[in-house]
């Protein structure tokens, strides 16, 4: 069953422009999720004063917590201004499965950020394919600005493939905007650069991840990405560097090594060791070399080497189980060869499914 809905975003932005001597705060106030904000005082407001906000949730929705230049998750909230301030109230709703229905496809502001709901314990996430580049979101001035070519088509090929296999969909979060815009695999501050708007895309990126772990409760998440040079091996990252794994199975197999790894939480709860979970026949580089993929971590390639290797960026970290959480995680950087030609695609993107699902099968 595929069910069509777009999310209405009460969307509120008050720039105050009218003179006064001194210049006016900047303000923008956005909502993601169905909920509206009040600002009190509602008149022009200046660097120093005292602003009040007020979310109100849509009935079958709850207010989350503030986010942008405002945090936490007192209702109402006041603060004293800055002379430029964004200002998110984030809403879920009370329920997120009975409304991120599988197969439907959610949209924040202005279609920046999508997201298409599953119904099995996987989330994949798309942060550096899109090439949106809106006029209204500033160039960001410096950091890295590639786009992973033809990741979101893998994205999507890879869970419709799933779904084809399987008979159920993974969670799917894409960023549309393109990196020069937005890097939604940094924080916040290097991402959005200082963009209130690319801030909020950066929010609800970040928010369809979490609504998605929501549903899935216990499960895994992979942010996939495109190695731009000329790799010849899928590489997969588990914030475990390359020094790391040089060591001997015996020595990646100590706690102190897995906890702070991005798949510390399965490490925990599984009984093989934990260099198995990472390069074993049944690691997702495992998985993925049986099916004619070269990749690193795996049984023939337990470390990379000497070639450039992405150990996972600010999603796997946040994201994964380091931290906390019941969702382990890792990044998939696909190789060109696997992503830019039509047909190689499809058929990584069928193995790539297939690898995941037995992932999960073995260990979840
Ligand atoms: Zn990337």
């Amino acid at each position: 069953m595929i069910a069509l809905a777009l999310l209405a975003l009460g969307t509120a932005t008050c720039r105050d422009v009218s003179g006064a001597e001194a210049e006016p705060a900047e303000i923008f106030v956005h909502a993601i999720g169905a909920g509206t904000v009040t600002k009190a005082p509602d008149a022009e407001l200046h660097p120093g004063e005292g602003m009040t906000l007020t979310a109100i949730a849509a009935s079958g929705w709850r207010f989350e917590r503030w986010s942008g230049d405002i945090a936490g998750a007192a209702n109402p909230l006041t603060f004293t201004l800055r002379e430029s301030q964004t200002c998110i109230a984030v809403f879920r709703p009370v329920d997120p499965g009975a409304v991120f229905l599988p197969g439907g496809n959610f949209f924040g502001r202005n279609r920046y950020i999508e997201y298409v709901p599953g119904d099995r314990p996987l989330v994949i996430s798309v942060p550096h394919g899109g090439d949106m580049q809106p006029a209204e979101i500033r160039d960001r001035p410096s950091g890295e600005t590639t786009q992973d070519g033809f990741v979101i088509e893998l994205g999507r090929e890879a869970a419709a493939a799933y779904d084809g296999q399987f008979q159920g969909r993974p969670h799917l979060v894409i960023c549309h905007l393109h990196r020069r815009k937005l890097d939604a695999n940094r924080g916040p501050g290097e991402g959005a650069a200082g963009d209130p708007l690319a801030l909020l895309a950066w929010n609800e990126f970040q928010e369809y991840i979490l609504v998605a772990k929501e549903i899935v409760g216990r499960g895994l998440y992979l942010d996939l990405h495109g190695q731009s040079d000329d790799a010849l091996r899928q590489q997969l990252g588990y914030l475990l560097s390359a020094q790391d794994l040089r060591r001997s199975d015996a020595e990646l197999d100590q706690p102190a090594i897995s906890s702070r790894s991005s798949l510390r939480r399965l490490a925990q709860a599984s009984a093989v060791p934990f260099s198995q979970l990472v390069r074993g026949p049944r690691s997702l580089g495992g998985l993925l070399e049986s099916l004619g993929y070269d990749s690193v971590p795996s049984p023939r390639w337990p470390h990379p080497g000497d070639v450039p290797y992405y150990d996972g960026g600010y999603n796997t970290q946040v994201h994964g189980s380091r931290d906390n959480g019941e969702i382990d995680g890792m990044q998939l950087e696909a190789t060109r060869t696997v992503r830019f030609d039509a047909a190689s695609r499809a058929l990584f993107a069928a193995s790539l499914a297939r690898a995941l699902a037995e992932f999960i099968a073995a260990w979840y």
